[in-house]
This record gives structure tokens, sequence and C-alpha cells, in this order.
């Protein structure tokens, strides 16, 4: 068989993407052996693209059985024999070995950042028996046919081992306390009650859950004071404008009520009108948690959403690689070339071409770098399919991000009149957009709206309309949100971009939090009650941060990982003694948690009979079947029951029925769209859904 350079990427489709834009035709062989595909490409010398499967290797521990801790010894090792349910992993390492036993070339070529750069390193250290040293690196921030085919012609000489090492730190540190601190939490809940539970809390979860408790905290034991303040309109030329009052808030409610004694109903008189324009300067580009941000506050998609629906974007070649903390465009990225890619699309043809008539275009930027990647752009290449909703949506928002860079200062006027009621002073402000500048490319996704105001003269006189005492509450620190606990995770500095919409989900599979508006369970309490009593280092933001920058300078070679990893155990060593010595109290204090939140998970809403008791999820011993009961049973007062559906699951909504008011359920069978129970028989949305049922069980049977 003739000598080939084997190409390894990160996953199936980037090897189909590199296979295509390397190929001399543009038409590699797609091959496919025990499922895992490969593609053979043919220009002046044969090239083998083979893909990875994200990590094909993990951290395993060197050692047999799991009911101990501490664990320190571990070792890379492919992640079938580390992981339940990678089976398949173990065909996938086989085909890449085989195809590396005829290559006489290496090139890595996975995403470029600390992820993509183990999973290239381990497979060409093991799969490919030790070739990290001679192979080459293929270095791109998009997957387009002309900056492959410039990374396939020059690539870098070396991997970047300075990647790989901060990679290896991050995996092994993250392992090291994942493995002892849930064995350690499992253990002890374990012993207590003798029954298993998986709980599990990780290096970046803990601290995030800190920051979740504190709040939540703060807003139950808020407590609500009293203020008023006015509100008042005026009318001008028969339309009402509302104005604010000189003073916004009120201690006491005779304060306010003065105000309205002494204005209701009066004239004022315009004392002052005062204009000032600003200039707002256009966006910076996005940086993955930007965009992530905006896309939640435009589209309320969560920030692990829009990294998915970006990374696809990626996939096809339509943007530059997301997962980025740059907000930089260097020239480099051909600003021109995309533009008039852009500007062969009809929704993007006129602005794209308005940019294009600009001399020299010169990108605004933020401050944050990146060595591996620039800011998420636009590649300028048109989508080859009907994008869904969601990309098509995600798509345009960063094509006019990327645009409104390139744009002027907008200028705003802002416009303040000032008018006085018998010596009390109301103002009206008005806003308006002076130029536009780069507004018009962002202008979709721009919220401040304009408020115009009638021509005024000073010295008019004006008709207070209506003038009210309004009483109000202080309110509660409001809850975080996924997409607001990622920038506080950036902020703080906990976590990287590639993790920490990771993170927040991990949070809600445990059941620690729940909702959108983000509640702690009384789960997510007892857990960090416990971390701070028995080992507060593992939810210390402190403590976490410093280790993450010291994995960071591993990145730029002024730390080494041997010292990093040696002071991560050196750390974790007395947390897990203060874990053993605790252990009774821990198991008690979880294992009550545990119980609880399962009681809790069951409990389906107040009992419509007795009403004192509350219906619940429960399983006859006899027949083990499952049915709604009231918790007034077990004390012999109260008889009521629902039947339940006995396959899938079936989960309590705590929403009321739009019908009847009771409470309601989720049921999810394999194969069917999940759908709300009402188990009231006599919910009057029951009898209109049985007839709905029966017509379109009556059209299916007709249409076959
Ligand atoms: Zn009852
Ligand atoms: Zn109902």
């Amino acid at each position: 068989m003739e000598k080939y350079t084997l190409i390894i990427t990160e996953k199936p489709d980037a090897a189909q993407r590199i296979a295509q834009a390397l190929d001399h035709k543009g038409k590699p062989k797609k091959v496919e052996e025990k499922n895992v595909p490969y593609f053979l490409v043919k220009r002046d010398k044969p090239l083998v693209v083979v893909p990875a499967l994200g990590h094909l290797y993990t951290v395993a521990h060197i050692g047999k059985g799991r009911n101990y801790y501490p664990v320190f010894n571990f070792k890379w090792a492919p992640r079938y024999l580390a992981e339940k349910g990678a089976k398949h992993i173990r065909t996938w390492i086989e085909v890449v070995s085989k195809m590396a036993k005829n290559a006489e070339e290496f090139i890595d070529a996975c995403d470029y950042d600390v992820e993509g750069s183990l999973i290239g390193y381990y497979l060409l250290k093991y799969a490919c028996e030790n070739k990290e040293n001679v192979a080459k690196r293929m270095k791109f921030s998009t997957l387009t046919r002309g900056e492959l085919e410039k990374a396939y012609s020059e690539p870098l000489l070396k991997l970047d081992f300075a990647l790989i090492e901060a990679g290896r730190a991050r995996h092994e540190v993250d392992w090291l306390y994942g493995v002892n601190i849930s064995r350690a939490l499992t253990l002890a809940a374990k012993r207590w009650s003798g029954k298993y539970a998986t709980l599990s809390t990780g290096r970046v979860q803990g601290p995030t859950l800190n920051f979740l408790v504190a709040r939540e905290r703060s807003i139950r034991s808020f407590v609500p004071v009293p203020y008023w303040s006015i509100r008042a309109t005026v009318d001008i030329e028969g339309a009402a404008y509302e104005v604010d009052y000189e003073k916004k808030t009120f201690e006491k409610r005779m304060g306010a009520d003065a105000v309205v004694k002494t204005c209701k109903g009066k004239i004022g008189k315009i004392e002052k009108i005062e204009k000032k324009s600003t200039q707002q300067r256009p966006p910076i580009p996005f940086d993955l948690g930007a965009l992530q941000t905006e896309a939640y506050g435009l589209f309320g998609y969560t920030p692990k959403r829009t990294s998915n629906i970006a990374q696809r974007l990626y996939l096809e070649a339509l943007i530059s690689y997301p997962r980025t903390s740059s907000q930089k465009l260097p020239p480099v990225i051909g600003y021109q070339a995309i533009l008039k890619g852009l500007s062969k699309e009809r929704s993007h043809k006129r602005l794209a071409s308005e940019l294009l008539q600009i001399g020299e275009l010169k990108p605004r930027e933020g401050a944050k770098e990146d060595p591996a990647h620039p800011a998420v752009y636009p590649t300028g290449n048109l989508p080859e399919r009907p994008l869904h909703e969601s990309e098509r949506r995600v798509w345009d928002l960063i094509v006019r991000r990327f645009m409104a860079v390139f744009g002027e200062p907008a200028i705003k006027q802002s416009m303040k009149v000032t008018i006085n009621v018998n010596g009390h002073r109301f103002y009206l402000r008005g806003r308006r957009i002076l130029k536009k500048g780069w507004m018009k490319f962002y202008k979709p996704y721009i919220r401040t709206e304009e408020v115009m105001l009638p021509p005024l003269k000073e010295g008019e006189t004006v008709q207070l309309k209506e003038l009210l005492r309004e009483d109000k509450f202080t309110k509660p620190p409001p809850r975080y949100n996924p997409s607001s606990l990622l920038k506080k995770m950036e902020e703080v500095g906990i976590g990287t971009k590639a993790t920490r919409a990771d993170t927040i989900e991990t949070l809600y599979s445990r059941k620690y939090i729940a909702e959108e508006r983000i509640v702690v369970t009384d789960l997510g309490f007892d857990i960090i009650d416990v971390l701070h009593k028995y080992c507060s280092g593992v939810i210390s933001v402190e403590l976490t941060r410093e280790l993450e920058e010291k994995m960071e300078q591993i990145q730029t070679n002024s730390e080494k990982r041997e010292n990093v990893l040696f002071e991560a155990v050196e750390r974790l060593k007395p947390m897990l003694e203060q874990l053993k010595q605790g252990e009774a109290a821990i198991g008690e204090a979880l294992s009550n948690a545990i119980k609880r939140s399962r009681i809790q998970e069951r409990i389906v809403g107040g009992c419509p009979t007795c009403k004192t008791g509350k219906l619940m999820i429960l399983y006859s011993r006899k027949t083990r079947k499952r049915f709604i009961g009231c918790t007034n049973y077990f004390k012999n007062a109260c008889q009521t029951s629902f039947p339940l559906p006995q396959r899938g699951t079936v989960k309590p909504l705590h929403k009321p029925c739009k019908g009847c008011g009771w409470s309601t359920l989720l049921v999810k069978m394999k194969g069917r769209r999940p759908w709300i129970l009402c188990f009231n028989e006599n919910c009057p949305k029951k009898e209109e859904r049985r007839k709905r049922l029966e017509m379109q069980s009556l059209q299916k049977r007709s249409s076959k």
C-alpha cells in the first residue's frame, strides 16, 4: 500500500470538512470501518483524514475498587477502560491505530485550543504509537477551504506542548478533586444509611453552587421595606407624557401625599430645556461569553444551547471557532473578502455592500486576547442548507455584530425638560438618535427605544394630567439565571470558556438547582452546608481562582504542570482528612438531605379532599404499582387516591391545571411526546381532550 500522511481531527464533521477542502477535486472518498468513518484524499500526495470522537483517553485511577479515598495515583487510559458505556471507543482507537501503521507523516488538525490539543496528543502518543514528537500541527480558526489549505501547506512543525500541558493539568486536577470529594461524600452517606446515592461536586461546581446559595439566602432573609414615589404625566397637545418627580423615593407616605396635594391639577412652567449629545461607540466583537449573554438576552437561549449552535455553525464553516476569549479581529482574517461573501446573500447584501464602500475598514476591538483564536466572526461563506430557526438567529447575530464593529459612532441626543409646578420640579425626558452610525448594522438587536418629544420652549406652560402616589416595597436581589451566572463565573475567574456552561448544566442535573430564574433546592443547600463545615476549601472562590490562574500560566510556559499538580494534592490532603473525621456527621446530614429531596420530588400538591394532607406519588407494596395518594393516609385520616400510568416516568410539575386548578404531572414515555397529566376525573379539560384524541385516531385510521 502506498504511503500517506495521516491527518487527525477532533470529530467526524471536521474530518469531512478538512478532507473536502484538501482533496484536489473537493470529493474525498469516505470509508467506513466498523462504524468509524475516515476519508481518503487525493492531491500531490495521498492523505488519510481520520477523526477522533472528542476525548478518546481520560484520567483513570490506578488501582482497584471504588470504596475508599484518598486516591492520588492516576494514568491516562482509553475511555473504554475507565467508563461505562464507552465500548465503541475501543473500535475507534483500533481503526485509528490501523491507519497509523502505513502512514509516513502525521498532522494534528484538532481544534486549536486546550481540549483539542489534548485530544490530538493522546491519539498520536497511544493510538499511533509515540508520534507526538514527530507530528506537525495545523492551526486554523475557520473551516473554510482557503484557511485549511494554508494551515496544511504551512503547518507548525511541532505540537503546542504548552497547551497540552495546560490541558493535562486541568483534567488531572479536576479528576483529583472530583473523584476524592465525591467518593468522600458518597461513602459517608452510604455508611450512614446503607443506601447508595451518587453525590458529586467538582472543583468549579462547588464555588458556583456557593454563589447561588449565598444569593438564595439573601433573598430568603430579605425584609421588604415600604417606600413611596410619585407617578405623573403631563398633557402636551392632547398627548400624555410621563414625567419624573425630582425626588425618586419617599421614606414616609406623608411626603408623597404632600406633593400630590400641592400639585394636583396644577399648571407647570417650563423652566429649562437641556439638550446633550453623546457619542456611542460601536460594540466590540463577540467572545464566547458575550455571544452567550447576548443570545440569552435576545432569544432566551441558555449558554449551553448557544455554544452548541455556534459549534454547528463553525463545523459548517459559517463562523470562526467560537470557544474564544478574544475580542480582537486582526486584519489577516480578510474583512473585505468576508463582506464580499456576505453581500451575496439577500438579507445582508445592502449593509455589507455599504461597508465595502468605506476605504479603510477598522474594527473597534475590546481588550481581551486569546493566543489561539480571534473573536467570533462570520467567514463570509453562505449556508449550504436551510438553517434551523435558532441557527439562523445566532448566525445573523454574529454577522450583524461583525458588521457593526466597523461602523461609525452613533450620536444620541438626550433632552431634559424641567417643569416647575408650585415650586416642585418634574422632569420630562426625551431620547433620540441623531446619527445611526453602527446601529444601522445591528438594528434588530438594539434594545434602547427612542422617546420623541414635541417641540417645546422655555417659558411655556403645561398641564399636569395624572398625579398619583405609588406604594412600593424594596425588592430582594434578583435571582441568577444561567446567563448572569455564567457572567459571574467569568468575572470572578473560575472555570474556562469551554466548560462554564457545562458546569451550570451539571448543577441542574444533580438537582442542586432548579428553574430558569435559579432556585437552590434543599439538597443544594445541604451540600453546601456540609462542604462549608467540613472542607470549605472546595467551595472557596479564592482557592479555585488561584489554581485557575496557575493553570493559565502553564499555557504561557511560566508555570509547570508538575508544580500545579503537587500543590493541588497538598491542598486536597487536609480537606480529605477533615472529611474523614467528620464522616458520621456528614453521612447523617447528607442521608437526611437525600431522603428529603426524594420525598420532595414525589410531592404532587395539596390534597383536594382533606385539604391538610399532601398528594404524593406512592408505590403499592402488594402490586408494586404506582398511584397518587394522600400523606394523611398513613394517619388513617384520608383515603384519597388516583391512578397513574404505569409506563414511563411521571414528574410533579407544580403548575395548576388550566381546566380545574388541580396539580399536574409531566408524563414521559418512550417514543411519545411528553404530556401534561391532570388526574382529576371531572376536569372540564378532560372531556375536551378525549374528544380531540378520538378525532385524531379516527383521522389516523382513515389515512391508513
Ligand atoms: Zn387527603
Ligand atoms: Zn384539570
